[in-house]
């Protein structure tokens, strides 16, 4: 996602994310897509190739377990500020309710990235009917490390 943002010379970049759902409330994200050679993207907006992500998920949902799934949204905000726009939760809202996406529960990830290349993450679980909140996150690396946190 760093990466992505950082080569997106200002525009909002964005894509899907498959994980975990996990028993203890927690969601486990272990993959984010990109949005495909087909995106469109501007400073306050960004479209995903729609076939594109869809063969991506299709792809790694096949090669992963059963309980491998769709969890969430992620994009750029080419500042630090990591607020979700009324396009964002409109969005999430309607991931939440679609009998499409199989995920009432849907998290989006926002990472900010200022011109100076500081950068800040934030996330939010979304769910029918309820304000979204923003939860806490933990990246860890293959072996359990914890290497940031919130
Ligand atoms: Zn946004």
């Amino acid at each position: 996602m760093s990466e992505q943002a950082a080569g997106a010379q200002g525009n909002e970049v964005c894509g899907i994310l498959i994980g975990y759902f996990r028993d203890d409330g927690t969601v486990e994200v272990t993959e984010a897509s990109d949005a495909g050679p087909g995106a469109k993207s501007t400073p306050t907006g960004c479209w995903r190739d729609v076939d594109y992500v869809q063969k991506w998920i299709d792809e790694k949902l096949r090669r992963g377990d059963e309980k491998l799934r769709y969890v969430g949204e992620w994009h750029s905000h080419p500042s630090l500020d990591t607020r979700p726009s009324h396009v964002d939760v409109e969005s999430l809202m309607g991931v939440a309710s679609s009998p499409n996406y199989l995920c009432p529960t849907p998290v989006m990830v926002v990472l900010g990235l200022s011109t100076q290349g500081e950068e800040k993450l934030s996330a939010y679980s979304f769910a029918v009917e309820k304000p979204y909140k923003e939860i806490v996150w933990e990246l860890v690396n293959e072996t359990g490390e914890i290497r940031q946190e919130q």
